[in-house]
């Protein structure tokens, strides 16, 4: 296949400074829970990308001394010879692709803790970090400090030059770098020339801009990362306000700006509250105020929306953190007029929990995310090693992922699904509001599948023993999901609560299936996902009187990880959702629920015409159970494995992944896992 003309501006070289990128794709820096940690991974990741087709692949945040420590978050360090082999190896992997290496530079001021260094946290002013609950303050850096941070600041530009990479970084984003400190006036209350009035709080920014050109010469590029919108109106930077100013002041002096939201979880908003080129009413102001090339964000996967982007003067980069996790290859399929081919990012940000619980990274569309290195996975490559037939049973993410990827491998495929509609619970989950994204999961697996002569997929087929007996293939995966729970149990219930026999109690399988809700509506969440939250705002949006009991302190508050939690708590709020945070379910009657504060273990009641429990799951094993009573001797088949959520409930993510490793690993010896071994210094 050729590329579509029409895509041919995405694949025009750009020059920003003294490199030139070879096609306006440019993975911006993210970060991945690898870092220094997970070095060979690392190494492995960034590679990947660059033979996907990037014109520009970054590190993720990369600290220039030893006392902005933000542990146990883990990312790279750029301090002293001793972290060149792998910065230069990092560089030599994006080199290898002909695609340009960047490096994100971090001083993290006060945001850094130094949990683990014990080394003194230092910013503009001797101000607690709101969002940083430590019990410190930060110094408020003298001249001296300015000097050190700066000198610091080159030594670290240089051994990035020195490691090999083309465009060198200095940070004012997310919130959470000094350059931003001083430029807010929220956190910068000094009356030296480094506070008070814009042109004083952008001192340092340009400083330290002079000095990385100054300390890389003409060989290296230097790109600023600006944040120019909080979105947090007069009280912050903003693109109407000092976002513009600051671009305006420095227009020309960095060789790329590289534009963006601040903080991350404004930065990287989840397709439930985000669409396809969101950032587009902050950045587009940048273009006007200078001549250098300009790259945004905004979850793009489509290759017109970015074409639009470049024809409209918005961008000259299509920057790219999240769709390049979920398809390394995509400039590549767009190259090769593969747009089927593209894995979409679906904006659910498991990729960004995974690097805040300090673990690598994961990705729900890509399964080989994070594997690169450790499993010996390519997103793209998948060995023609196999024969033989394997039946399916169930055709959620985990049955899907497993039939595509056992079609690659050679096997004969069977999927077959009890509902007339294939994607399971993507499918299901999908159709609730702000999730349609989701169904990414089930439409990029089909339109693999469908290419596959060798992999047949049966809706409106339930599969029970007695057919797979007759059928007898040579393999058989069950991966028939999971149910919700009808009688409370979950995390903080381990007893059953009493239960009227009058009372409406449905489960997210009920309403699902079309039942009915009356209100007031009470639903009990004790499953802290996105789910509980979700049914809360479609039977609001019913305008069903809708009440939230959590255990938790907040709701759905596990998207703490992936960012969302603010945004969810927001929408909540505004719809008029009632919510009693920490409480507890105690009993159910037949127009009311009796609920406990956990605080204060004082019991009452709330009116619910329905009971929605969304509490545990209870895996579909009935098929497995059955299957696997068979003595070996008597079995038609070879093997019989379960995956997904009929194994163990978890995420689509790792259902994703539970499909993809079975499908790995069927009729051979399991992969070992590589580990990552530090080196003993003596
Ligand atoms: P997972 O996340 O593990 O893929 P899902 O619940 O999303 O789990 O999908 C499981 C799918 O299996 C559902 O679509 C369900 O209809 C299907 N299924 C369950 N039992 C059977 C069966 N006996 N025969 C065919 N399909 C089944
Ligand atoms: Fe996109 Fe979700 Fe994958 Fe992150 S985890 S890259 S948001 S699909």
């Amino acid at each position: 296949m050729t590329r579509d003309p029409r895509f041919d501006v995405l694949f025009e070289p750009i020059r920003i400074g003294p490199v030139t990128a070879k096609n306006r794709f440019y993975q911006v820096p993210h970060c991945n829970g690898m870092g220094s940690a997970r070095a060979n991974a690392l190494v492995r990741l960034r590679e990947i990308k660059a033979e996907g087709g990037w014109g520009v692949v970054c590190t993720e945040e990369t600290s220039i001394e030893p006392d902005v420590d933000i542990s146990p978050s883990v990312g790279l360090q750029l301090w002293d010879d001793g972290d060149l082999p792998l910065a230069a190896a990092i560089a030599a992997g994006i080199h290898r692709h002909g695609a340009l290496a960047g490096v994100e530079l971090m001083h993290y001021g006060p945001v850094a803790a130094n949990r683990d260094s014990r080394g003194i946290t230092m910013g503009p002013s001797c101000l607690p970090f709101p969002s940083r609950l430590d019990p410190i303050q930060p110094r408020a850096i003298d001249r001296a400090d300015l000097r050190a941070i700066r000198e610091s600041h080159r030594r670290a530009a240089k051994l990035a030059q020195r490691a090999g990479f083309d465009i060198i970084y200095v940070a004012a984003v997310h919130d959470a770098t000094l350059p931003m400190h001083f430029l807010s006036r929220r956190h910068n209350d000094r009356s030296d020339e480094y506070g008070g009035p814009l042109e004083n709080r952008v001192r340092l920014l340009r400083e330290l801009i002079e000095d990385t050109k100054d300390a890389v010469g003409d060989r290296s590029a230097v790109a600023v990362r600006l944040a120019v919108d909080e979105l947090l109106g007069p009280s912050g930077i903003s693109c109407d306000g000092e976002g513009r100013d600051i671009v305006a002041m420095l227009a020309e002096l960095p060789d790329l700006w590289d534009v963006n939201l601040s903080n991350w979880a404004n930065d990287s908003q989840s397709s439930r509250f985000a669409d396809e080129g969101f950032q587009e009413p902050y950045v587009r102001f940048v273009k006007s105020l200078t001549s250098k090339p300009v790259v945004g964000v905004g979850l793009f996967t489509s290759p017109d929306a970015m074409v639009s982007q470049i024809r409209r003067g918005v961008l000259d980069l299509i920057g790219a953190a999240r769709p390049s996790i979920a398809d390394p290859f995509l400039p590549r399929k767009i190259a090769e007029g593969r747009l089927d081919d593209i894995r979409e990012c679906i904006g659910c940000n498991i990729c960004v929990a995974a690097h805040r619980s300090s673990v690598s990274l994961r990705c729900t569309q890509n399964p080989t995310a994070g594997e690169e290195w450790r499993r010996d996975w390519h997103p793209e490559i998948i060995r023609r090693d196999s024969k033989g037939t394997v039946l399916i049973v169930g055709g959620g993410p985990t049955g899907l992922e497993c039939a595509l990827t056992l079609g690659r491998r050679g096997f004969d495929v069977t999927l077959a699904e009890a509902s007339d509609e294939v994607g399971g619970r993507v499918t299901r989950e999908a159709r609730l509001p702000g999730l349609a994204r989701w169904s990414r999961v089930r439409d990029y697996r089909l339109s693999q599948i469908r290419q596959q002569p060798n992999v047949a997929v049966y809706p409106s087929s339930t599969i029970d023993a007695d057919y797979v007996l007759e059928a007898a293939p040579e393999r058989v995966v069950i991966a028939t999901g999971a149910r919700w729970r009808r009688d409370g149990l979950g995390r903080s219930l381990r007893v059953a609560p009493p239960v009227s026999p009058g009372a409406r109690i449905l489960t997210p399988d009920d309403i699902f299936s079309g039942a009915i809700v009356t209100s007031p509506v009470v639903i009990y969440d004790d499953d802290h996902y996105y789910l509980g939250g979700v049914l809360a705002e479609k039977f609001r949006s019913e305008g069903h009187v809708t009440i939230l009991v959590t255990p938790e302190a907040a709701p759905s508050a596990w998207t703490a990880w992936t960012l969302e939690l603010g945004a969810i708590e927001r929408r909540l709020k505004f719809l008029g959702i009632i919510i009693h945070r920490r409480h507890q379910l105690s009993s159910i009657a037949d127009d009311s629920v009796r609920v406990t504060d956990l605080t204060t273990a004082r019991e009452f009641a709330l009116q619910a015409a329905t009971t929605v429990l969304v509490t545990a799951r209870v895996p579909r094993v009935e098929l497995y159970a059955t299957l696997d009573a068979i003595p070996e001797e008597n079995r038609p088949f070879k093997s019989i494995t379960r995956a997904g959520d009929c194994n163990a409930p978890g995420t689509i993510a790792a259902a994703v992944y539970a499909g993809h490793r079975v499908a790995r690993e069927l009729a051979t010896a399991p992969y070992p896992a590589l580990r990552e071994r530090i080196r003993l210094e003596r």
